[in-house]
């Protein structure tokens, strides 16, 4: 059975794009994924086919209706009941690698993606709805966001990356940043690869890769390391 991504989007053109190229393209050929975009247009009901409307209380810019949302949000859980439906906001909880692990292990997801100022907040009291944010950043449109969950979900799916890497040794993977990697020519610009790496000694390469991992992390990413590590020192 294949994953199957449903992206609810006002610009379904934008779909596969990105994900119809290299790995990801690769396997939506192969038919380990699928992808279907759903209008939200399609969901308007008035003559105009109206999906935004003013924010309430005032201010700039136009903001999604709940009733149009609603209806094309039940249109995806009726195809696909058991997908979660993950809607694209900066007002979302972060998302993880370990939540990418979980819904790759899963049947599908279905994407919400926002645009001009967001959602009629009521949404997500009214449907089951999990509230998802790429990072601390705003972009214009939640497609590009959906097309970066998606490609990370897709690498995981059986068989996308081949034997060689299974991701387990990936960042984050064990709440660290993955140690740094280094390929030919031996030297560069004056600059060599670390010695311990040409040793050929695979237990001493192992420990030094262990201890780049922490130390950068340590110093890249005090966050991280506080969250996964902190208690334990
Ligand atoms: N007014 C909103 C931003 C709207 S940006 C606010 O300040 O919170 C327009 C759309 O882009 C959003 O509805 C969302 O779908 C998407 N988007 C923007 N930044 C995002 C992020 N960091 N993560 C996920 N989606 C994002």
């Amino acid at each position: 059975m294949s994953f199957a991504a449903t992206i609810l989007t006002l610009y379904p053109e934008m779909f596969p794009g990105p994900l119809g190229i290299s790995l990801a393209g690769r396997a939506l050929e192969e038919g380990k994924w699928s992808c279907e975009t759903v209008q939200i247009r399609d969901f308007a009901q008035d003559k105009h086919r109206t999906v935004d409307d003013t924010p309430a209380g005032g201010g700039a810019g136009m903001v999604l209706k709940a009733d149009v949302l609603a209806r094309a949000v039940d249109h995806a859980l009726e195809r696909h009941p058991d997908s979660p439906v993950l809607a694209m906001t900066p007002r979302g909880k972060p998302i993880t690698q370990a939540r990418i692990r979980e819904l790759a292990a899963g049947q599908g997801v279905t994407v919400l993606c926002g645009r001009f100022e967001g959602f009629d907040e009521r949404i997500f009291e009214g449907r089951p709805i999990e509230q998802v944010s790429v990072g601390d950043i705003v972009l214009s449109g939640g497609e590009p966001a959906a097309l970066m969950l998606l490609d990370a979900c897709i690498r995981l799916l059986p068989g996308v990356m081949g034997a060689a890497s299974s991701g387990t040794e990936e960042s984050f993977e064990e709440g660290l940043l993955e140690y740094p990697h280094y390929t030919r020519p031996v030297e560069w610009e004056g600059r060599t690869i670390p010695e311990v790496l040409r040793s050929g000694d695979h237990a001493k390469i192992a420990a030094w890769r262990k201890q780049r991992a922490e130390d950068d992390t340590r110093l890249r990413r005090p966050d991280l390391w506080e969250r996964h590590w902190g208690a334990r020192d």
